[in-house]
């Protein structure tokens, strides 16, 4: 059964949605790095998309999939390091909206889920990058064994849209393959003051 996400940011202009979605077509996963954590700490909405315990909750989806709706002219991307992935948000109001690499191969995006209000993702199939936590604390599935797991859930929903050329629709990258909004390289003193203290 095919069912519809829908997004928006926390004052409402930018809104969009995420069409034909499946259970095998998206990716539920948590993210405990300090760059998914940073991202909405710089941009001042850290209260909202940081979950107690230190982690963000994301979803991977098609970027072929994804229709921002209204409000694209408030789409900007920042990063934190030249040649890492690109924080798309919402410029009207700081929020995040996702994550995806400097360029649109392999093709997919990480939305930050709390932008899509209480939609049903699923069980979360990976925990990521909780390695810091002491390993009874470390929430399930999580380490290698789950990793291989959610790669290989991944290469079976990038690899069709790639030999489809459904990839080159995508809201985030122009035909060309370049991003639709300068990134905003973040200075090292603005990424230390967003990163989480551990
Ligand atoms: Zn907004
Ligand atoms: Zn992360």
């Amino acid at each position: 059964m095919q069912t519809t996400l829908n997004f928006a940011c926390d004052c409402g202009k930018m809104q969009g949605r995420i069409d034909r979605v499946t259970p095998q077509k998206i990716g539920h996963l948590t993210c405990y790095c300090k760059y998914c954590l940073g991202f909405p700490t710089h941009l001042g909405t850290g209260d909202k998309y940081i979950r107690d315990g230190g982690w963000v909750n994301l979803v991977q989806v098609a970027p072929d999939d994804v229709t921002i709706d209204q409000g694209s002219e408030h789409l900007a991307c920042l990063k934190f390091t030249p040649k890492g992935p690109l924080r798309w948000y919402a410029s009207c109001c700081g929020t995040p909206i996702a994550n995806t690499l400097a360029g649109r191969m392999p093709p997919f995006a990480s939305f930050y889920a709390d932008t899509m209000g209480d939609a049903d993702l699923g069980p979360v199939q990976l925990h990521s990058f909780c390695d810091h936590l002491p390993a009874a604390q470390r929430p399930q599935p999580s380490g290698n064994k789950a990793v291989r797991a959610f790669v290989l859930r991944f290469a079976k929903r990038v690899i069709p849209a790639i030999l489809t050329l459904r990839f080159r629709k995508n809201p985030f990258f122009d035909a060309k393959g370049a991003p639709v909004a300068t990134p905003q390289l973040l200075s090292k003193e603005q990424a230390q003051a967003a990163f989480p203290a551990r």
